[in-house]
């Protein structure tokens, strides 16, 4: 695992590279597609910028807080980012 929050921004760029997206929008969608299941324990909260650019900042500080508390783990099947003990649920194999 590195680099998790990293990731997240970088995929947001180059998504909004090939859609017309707010940053907001960007930075959700991205970890949505890299971490669903971190996405889901973000998702209308007070850090979920989709609908307000105002919280990027916030998201990305959390996105950064995990990673460095040792709280990210990847799926070994799929590569998908998952909090630690998370299990993924995105292929039948996922482990
Ligand atoms: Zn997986």
């Amino acid at each position: 695992m590195s680099n998790f929050a990293v990731c997240v921004e970088e995929h947001a760029c180059f998504l909004m590279s090939q859609k017309p997206w707010r940053l907001g929008q960007a930075l959700f969608n991205a970890l949505q597609e890299l971490a669903p299941m971190v996405a889901n324990s973000v998702r209308g909260t007070d850090l979920d910028p989709f609908y307000d650019d105002k919280k990027c900042e916030n998201f990305l500080t959390y996105l950064r807080e995990i990673e460095e508390r040792g709280k990210i783990s990847r799926c070994n099947f799929c590569g998908r980012y998952l909090l630690v003990g998370q299990k993924c649920k995105a292929f039948e194999e996922c482990e």
